[in-house]
Protein backbone atom coordinates (compact mmCIF):
# COMPACT_ATOMS: atom_id res chain seq x y z
CA UNK A 1 0.00 0.00 0.00
CA UNK A 2 1.34 3.53 -1.04
CA UNK A 3 -0.11 5.76 2.35
CA UNK A 4 -0.18 9.63 2.62
CA UNK A 5 0.19 10.54 6.43
CA UNK A 6 -1.41 14.47 6.85
CA UNK A 7 -2.03 16.38 9.98
CA UNK A 8 -0.54 19.60 11.99
CA UNK A 9 2.83 19.44 13.62
CA UNK A 10 1.47 17.88 16.89
CA UNK A 11 -0.89 16.04 16.01
CA UNK A 12 1.03 12.38 16.91
CA UNK A 13 2.16 11.69 13.28
CA UNK A 14 4.97 10.32 14.82
CA UNK A 15 3.82 7.68 17.11
CA UNK A 16 1.14 6.44 14.65
CA UNK A 17 3.32 6.28 11.46
CA UNK A 18 5.58 3.73 13.75
CA UNK A 19 2.84 1.74 14.28
CA UNK A 20 1.75 1.99 10.57
CA UNK A 21 5.08 0.70 9.42
CA UNK A 22 5.64 -1.81 11.66
CA UNK A 23 1.80 -3.12 11.42
CA UNK A 24 1.54 -2.90 7.54
CA UNK A 25 5.58 -3.47 6.92
CA UNK A 26 5.45 -0.60 4.96
CA UNK A 27 9.05 1.57 4.00
CA UNK A 28 9.44 4.65 5.95
CA UNK A 29 9.26 7.97 3.94
CA UNK A 30 9.53 10.74 6.25
CA UNK A 31 10.86 14.72 4.16
CA UNK A 32 11.44 15.82 7.96
CA UNK A 33 13.86 12.64 8.92
CA UNK A 34 15.48 13.11 5.60
CA UNK A 35 16.00 16.77 5.31
CA UNK A 36 17.74 16.29 9.19
CA UNK A 37 20.00 13.65 7.76
CA UNK A 38 21.02 15.97 5.03
CA UNK A 39 21.93 18.59 6.90
CA UNK A 40 24.70 16.12 8.74
CA UNK A 41 26.42 15.99 5.72
CA UNK A 42 26.34 19.56 4.26
CA UNK A 43 25.91 20.35 0.67
CA UNK A 44 24.60 23.37 -1.25
CA UNK A 45 21.27 22.12 -1.70
CA UNK A 46 21.11 20.93 2.29
CA UNK A 47 22.21 24.50 3.11
CA UNK A 48 19.39 25.58 1.55
CA UNK A 49 17.01 23.38 2.82
CA UNK A 50 18.40 24.81 6.25
CA UNK A 51 17.44 28.32 6.17
CA UNK A 52 14.13 27.38 5.55
CA UNK A 53 14.07 24.68 8.21
CA UNK A 54 15.21 26.71 10.68
CA UNK A 55 12.56 29.92 10.07
CA UNK A 56 9.56 27.14 9.92
CA UNK A 57 9.43 27.44 6.36
CA UNK A 58 8.50 24.89 4.33
CA UNK A 59 11.68 24.03 1.76
CA UNK A 60 10.96 24.94 -1.93
CA UNK A 61 9.05 21.68 -3.76
CA UNK A 62 11.97 21.64 -6.17
CA UNK A 63 14.46 20.31 -3.32
CA UNK A 64 11.69 18.11 -1.35
CA UNK A 65 10.56 16.67 -4.81
CA UNK A 66 13.48 15.77 -5.98
CA UNK A 67 14.66 13.62 -2.72
CA UNK A 68 10.92 12.13 -2.75
CA UNK A 69 12.10 10.95 -6.20
CA UNK A 70 14.64 9.21 -5.57
CA UNK A 71 13.66 7.32 -2.70
CA UNK A 72 10.41 6.18 -4.09
CA UNK A 73 12.91 4.34 -6.53
CA UNK A 74 14.80 2.59 -4.62
CA UNK A 75 13.71 -1.20 -3.75
CA UNK A 76 12.76 -1.25 -0.47
CA UNK A 77 9.69 0.75 -1.41
CA UNK A 78 7.98 -1.73 -3.78
CA UNK A 79 6.74 -3.62 -0.59
CA UNK A 80 4.63 -0.38 -0.02
CA UNK A 81 5.20 3.26 1.35
CA UNK A 82 4.18 5.70 3.81
CA UNK A 83 4.45 9.11 3.31
CA UNK A 84 4.95 11.08 6.39
CA UNK A 85 5.50 14.69 6.09
CA UNK A 86 4.99 14.98 2.62
CA UNK A 87 3.18 16.12 0.57
CA UNK A 88 2.86 19.17 2.21
CA UNK A 89 1.43 21.18 -0.83
CA UNK A 90 -1.07 20.81 -3.99
CA UNK A 91 2.22 21.21 -6.09
CA UNK A 92 4.08 18.44 -3.98
CA UNK A 93 0.93 16.02 -4.52
CA UNK A 94 0.38 16.02 -8.12
CA UNK A 95 4.31 15.64 -8.40
CA UNK A 96 3.84 12.95 -5.97
CA UNK A 97 1.23 11.39 -8.54
CA UNK A 98 3.18 11.77 -11.57
CA UNK A 99 6.41 9.77 -9.61
CA UNK A 100 4.39 6.51 -8.54
CA UNK A 101 2.21 6.25 -12.17
CA UNK A 102 5.49 6.77 -13.47
CA UNK A 103 6.40 3.48 -11.22
CA UNK A 104 2.94 1.88 -11.85
CA UNK A 105 2.00 1.94 -7.99
CA UNK A 106 -0.80 4.28 -7.45
CA UNK A 107 -1.46 6.12 -4.11
CA UNK A 108 -3.93 3.60 -2.45
CA UNK A 109 -5.19 5.99 1.03
CA UNK A 110 -4.59 9.71 2.33
CA UNK A 111 -5.24 9.28 5.87
CA UNK A 112 -5.35 13.03 7.54
CA UNK A 113 -4.90 13.11 11.40
CA UNK A 114 -7.30 15.76 12.78
CA UNK A 115 -6.48 17.73 15.94
CA UNK A 116 -7.60 20.86 16.87
CA UNK A 117 -4.82 24.41 17.13
CA UNK A 118 -5.85 24.50 20.95
CA UNK A 119 -4.70 20.91 21.20
CA UNK A 120 -1.50 21.12 18.94
CA UNK A 121 0.19 24.21 21.12
CA UNK A 122 -0.62 22.25 24.43
CA UNK A 123 1.64 19.41 23.09
CA UNK A 124 3.89 20.61 21.16
CA UNK A 125 4.71 23.23 24.07
CA UNK A 126 6.13 19.64 25.47
CA UNK A 127 8.05 18.49 22.95
CA UNK A 128 11.01 21.04 23.05
CA UNK A 129 12.85 20.28 19.33
CA UNK A 130 14.74 23.49 18.42
CA UNK A 131 12.61 24.07 15.92
CA UNK A 132 9.70 24.35 18.30
CA UNK A 133 10.20 28.29 19.55
CA UNK A 134 7.08 29.77 19.53
CA UNK A 135 7.47 32.13 16.89
CA UNK A 136 8.68 29.01 14.56
CA UNK A 137 5.72 26.51 15.65
CA UNK A 138 3.27 29.95 14.98
CA UNK A 139 4.92 29.79 11.32
CA UNK A 140 4.68 26.03 10.74
CA UNK A 141 0.63 26.06 12.18
CA UNK A 142 0.24 28.25 9.77
CA UNK A 143 1.73 27.01 6.51
CA UNK A 144 -0.20 23.53 7.92
CA UNK A 145 -3.57 25.67 7.22
CA UNK A 146 -2.53 28.24 4.12
CA UNK A 147 -0.31 25.33 1.86
CA UNK A 148 -1.28 21.96 3.52
CA UNK A 149 -5.14 22.26 3.95
CA UNK A 150 -5.93 22.49 -0.03
CA UNK A 151 -4.10 18.88 -0.19
CA UNK A 152 -6.97 17.42 1.87
CA UNK A 153 -9.56 18.70 -0.78
CA UNK A 154 -7.00 17.32 -3.44
CA UNK A 155 -7.50 13.85 -2.08
CA UNK A 156 -11.09 14.37 -1.32
CA UNK A 157 -11.76 14.73 -4.85
CA UNK A 158 -10.19 11.59 -5.76
CA UNK A 159 -12.12 9.87 -3.06
CA UNK A 160 -9.09 9.03 -1.30
CA UNK A 161 -9.27 10.45 1.72
CA UNK A 162 -10.04 9.16 5.13
CA UNK A 163 -10.36 11.51 8.33
CA UNK A 164 -9.20 10.17 12.05
CA UNK A 165 -9.81 12.23 14.80
CA UNK A 166 -6.73 12.47 16.72
CA UNK A 167 -8.08 13.31 20.10
CA UNK A 168 -7.60 10.73 23.09
CA UNK A 169 -5.96 7.77 23.61
CA UNK A 170 -2.99 6.59 21.22
CA UNK A 171 -4.26 2.44 21.01
CA UNK A 172 -7.43 4.26 20.42
CA UNK A 173 -5.75 6.90 17.79
CA UNK A 174 -4.45 3.55 16.57
CA UNK A 175 -7.32 1.64 16.30
CA UNK A 176 -9.18 3.95 14.42
CA UNK A 177 -6.50 4.29 12.02
CA UNK A 178 -6.43 0.77 11.55
CA UNK A 179 -10.09 0.50 10.53
CA UNK A 180 -9.72 3.18 8.07
CA UNK A 181 -6.87 1.27 6.80
CA UNK A 182 -9.42 -2.03 6.57
CA UNK A 183 -11.56 -0.49 4.93
CA UNK A 184 -9.93 0.30 1.97
CA UNK A 185 -8.27 -2.69 2.06
CA UNK A 186 -9.83 -5.74 3.50
CA UNK A 187 -6.98 -7.84 2.63
CA UNK A 188 -4.45 -5.94 3.97
CA UNK A 189 -2.04 -5.70 0.54
CA UNK A 190 1.26 -4.94 1.22
CA UNK A 191 1.75 -4.34 -2.55
P1 LIG B 1 8.75 17.65 9.95
O1 LIG B 1 9.73 16.82 10.67
O2 LIG B 1 7.93 16.87 8.96
O3 LIG B 1 7.87 18.48 10.85
O4 LIG B 1 9.57 18.70 9.07
C1 LIG B 1 10.45 19.64 9.65
C2 LIG B 1 10.73 20.77 8.67
O5 LIG B 1 11.28 20.25 7.45
C3 LIG B 1 9.49 21.53 8.21
O6 LIG B 1 9.14 22.56 9.11
C4 LIG B 1 9.94 22.07 6.86
O7 LIG B 1 10.80 23.18 7.01
C5 LIG B 1 10.77 20.92 6.32
N1 LIG B 1 9.95 19.97 5.53
C6 LIG B 1 9.66 18.66 5.84
N2 LIG B 1 8.89 18.08 4.90
C7 LIG B 1 8.67 19.05 3.96
C8 LIG B 1 7.92 19.09 2.76
N3 LIG B 1 7.23 18.03 2.32
N4 LIG B 1 7.93 20.24 2.05
C9 LIG B 1 8.60 21.33 2.48
N5 LIG B 1 9.30 21.37 3.61
C10 LIG B 1 9.35 20.24 4.37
Amino acid sequence: MRIVFIGPPGAGKGTQSARLIQWLELAHLSTGDMLREAHRMPSAVSRKADEYMSAGKLVPDSIVIDMVRHRVAQPDCARGILFDGFPRTVAQAEALDEVLEKQGMPLDLALELQVDDKEVLRRLAGRGRSDDTVAVLAERLNNYWVLTQPLLDYYRQQGKLETIDGLGDIDDVSRRIRQAVDMRSPQRTKT
